[in-house]
């Protein structure tokens, strides 16, 4: 029987590389569901080529373009967020892959496991939010999750397996665009040079997030809630040849790691396929070219997001939820020329100090956490 896929955020670097993978593997996989925000015309040609059951525009000003244009096939089109949602507890689909990005992910990753569903994780945003709720929900209903960012799939791989646990994650973190920029040369980093990442090519928020180190924190908190081990056994050495994914290390001291090209398509492959590896065309590892590997200490003086991080996951509660607010709020600004590189760090401790506090938040909590800490950091611009 083949997987039939509900894959959200279609339209984006992980999801296009989603479909990469069902193409190539279409003896195993199909398309359930498309969504994405805006861009009808490229969600329209994925529904030609993939023929899912429903597709979703998230943005409803263009329902009616998308509605016309896939007129001649029978597929349902919906509108609209909470159809994101709906598509997901419908029965279409066994195995959601989120690779929307930021808060929007929350909602359907829970819906995700609230109905059982194998969830394939790139949105790692949810966890950051509301880790917690979507980890019990998983437990709850007997849903699977399995990572799809490249750090959390080889910590995952490396202890298939295992009977003990594992006494410590090491994260690798590439260092991104500004590893050897002097700190006091940060403040003039501009759009441009921020958007070039050494090893990955990804969506602009997480690309940006990689280069202040916003996203190895959230990559911290990430592990936490995905292997259950607590901040101190979580550690992040700087990687910058990006091909040790990322290493477990077990009582007798011995480490595991797992290697490879960055290819966001493994990872992606081997949630699908886990425990299974089936062959893939990617490019193979050569260690004569790539002899010498690196490992170094993070400067956590020049990039205070990591430990600001820490922090909100020591502190729990609706902390990293206004974190990851105050950072999508900074970065599309940022995006948009409307503040400095620099004012990103800024205004997520700005918001961290000045947002309320709730130490045992429902998933409603979270909603509005989001929304108050939206207008607040929206007013700091
Ligand atoms: P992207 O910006 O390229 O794509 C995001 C997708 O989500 C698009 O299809 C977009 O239409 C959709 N989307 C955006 N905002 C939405 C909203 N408000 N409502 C509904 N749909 C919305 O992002 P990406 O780089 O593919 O990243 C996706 C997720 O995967 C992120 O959480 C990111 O941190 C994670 N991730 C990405 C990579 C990578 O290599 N790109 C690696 C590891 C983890
Ligand atoms: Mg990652």
């Amino acid at each position: 029987m083949k997987q039939r896929i509900a894959l959200l955020g279609s339209t984006g670097s992980i999801g296009e590389q989603t479909l990469d993978v069902v193409r190539a593997r279409s003896d195993r996989f199909e398309i359930a569901v498309l969504t994405a925000c805006s861009n009808w015309q490229k969600l329209a040609r994925q529904a030609e080529e993939f023929a899912p059951d429903a597709v979703v525009i998230a943005d409803e000003r263009w329902y009616g373009d998308l509605r016309e244009a896939l007129a001649h096939l029978p597929v349902k089109v919906y509108a609209g967020t909470e159809a994101i949602e709906q598509v997901v507890r419908g029965d279409s689909a066994d195995v959601v892959v989120n690779a929307l990005v930021g808060y929007a992910g929350m909602m359907p990753s829970l819906a995700a496991v609230e109905t059982g569903k194998k969830l394939a994780l790139a949105n790692k945003e949810s966890l950051v939010i509301a880790g917690k709720q979507i980890i019990e929900a998983a437990d709850r209903n007997g849903a699977a999750i399995l990572p799809v960012d490249s750090e959390h799939s080889a910590i995952f791989q490396s202890l298939v397996g295992e009977v003990s646990p594992a006494r410590r994650l090491i994260l690798t973190a590439s260092g991104g665009p500004f590893l050897h920029t002097p700190k006091e040369r940060l403040c003039e980093v501009t759009v441009e040079q921020a958007l070039r990442h050494p090893n990955w090519s990804m969506g602009a928020k997480i690309t940006v997030d990689s280069s202040t180190m916003v996203n190895k924190g959230f990559e911290v908190i990430e592990a936490h809630w995905l292997f259950g081990l607590p901040a101190e056994k979580i550690d992040v050495l700087v990687h910058p040849q990006s091909v040790v994914h990322s290493m477990v290390e077990f009582a007798d001291g011995a480490i595991k790691a797992q290697l490879g090209t960055p290819d966001m398509r493994l990872p992606i492959q081997y949630a699908l396929t886990f425990p299974e590896r089936p062959d893939y065309g990617g490019q193979r590892f050569d260690f004569a070219r790539t002899p010498s590997l690196t490992f170094e200490e993070v400067d956590g003086d020049k990039f205070p997001a990591l430990g600001i991080a820490y922090e909100c996951l020591e502190r729990g509660g609706t902390a990293p939820c206004t974190m990851n607010a105050a950072n999508e709020v900074a970065v599309a600004a940022f995006l948009q020329g409307r503040i400095g590189y620099s004012d990103i760090v800024r205004l997520i401790e700005r918001a961290l100090e000045q947002a309320d506090f709730l130490p045992s938040p429902t998933v409603e909590d979270y909603t509005a956490c989001d929304r108050e800490v939206r207008g607040m950091v929206s007013a700091m611009l």
